[in-house]
């Protein structure tokens, strides 16, 4: 099997009804629109694939108030995967919208930091604001999989497969890890949370819900290490990613390569 591997990022959600005051922080044009997207990556070499989160399903959506456009599990089904067949998925951390849909990946090897594990179950979770992100369900349901003996700690760097490789990037969350993807266009880093929009980390500056500044200041350097360009970074939550890349031909408009060249 070659290490070189094709990512298609799959947007479930989005969300227009929100300002530029909740992306960014010291937002100057706060309250300008700033629309987001909420999606899950499906990493494919050959046969073998690799899920990237699980986002969230219709129970969460109606609990947030923030409708899906599909579940991800049906989104997946629709693209050739129905969510039986998909026997690994990294969890890059437990935000109700990464890791929202595991009940249905019960089944799945889960690579996850334990950083994450640890602070989602530890003392931190008594405070409300630190909590609201997360849905004890999720947390439930990774202990599950944990006791099923499905949970792979990635602690700190490490490789899932060859040309797969997460690595911890705390500031938004403790455990927090973006992906890295070898591709026919070089290293391409799925950037997940820990840039949720191109600005986060070209112009420095954060989305607002952070619990260390100066990791996540020093997360978008990470990015940029790992990563051939600034090109090859992807943020987890961008609408501009559906813009900038190409879809499959006679495809969804809400399915994009991001193993090809961006179009601008
Ligand atoms: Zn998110």
């Amino acid at each position: 099997m070659s290490d070189i591997w094709e990512i298609f990022a799959l947007r479930y959600g989005q969300n227009s009804n929100r300002t530029r005051r909740e992306s960014f922080l010291f937002a100057d044009d706060h309250a300008s629109p700033h629309p987001i997207d909420f999606y899950v990556w499906v990493l494919r070499n050959g046969d073998r694939t690799i899920l990237v989160d699980t986002g969230f399903d219709v129970e969460e959506s109606k609990l947030r108030g923030r409708p899906i456009l599909q579940t991800p599990a049906e989104m997946l089904s629709d693209f050739g995967l129905p969510a039986s067949s998909i026997d690994t998925v990294i969890v890059t951390h437990m935000h109700f919208d990464h890791a929202g849909s595991l009940h249905d990946f019960r089944h799945a090897k889960l690579y996850v930091q334990p950083l994450e594990l640890e602070y989602v179950t530890g003392p931190c979770m008594c405070h409300q604001t630190l909590r609201h992100p997360y849905s004890g369900e999720h947390v439930v349901e990774m202990v599950r999989s944990l006791y099923l003996g499905n949970v792979e700690f990635c602690d700190g760097s490490r490789e899932v497969e060859p040309g797969v490789e997460v690595h911890l990037i705390g500031g938004h969350t403790r455990g927090q890890q973006c992906v890295r993807v070898r591709t026919r266009r070089g290293w391409v880093v799925l950037a997940s949370d820990s840039s949720h929009f191109y600005e986060n980390y070209r112009r420095g500056i954060p989305f607002p819900i952070v619990i260390d500044m100066e990791e996540t200041l020093k997360g978008y350097d990470i990015l940029r290490r790992l990563a051939d360009s600034d090109d090859h970074i992807i943020p987890g939550h961008d609408p501009l990613t559906r813009a900038w890349y190409p879809k499959i031909e006679g495809g969804s408009e809400n399915i994009v390569l991001l193993h090809a060249e961006p179009t601008v």
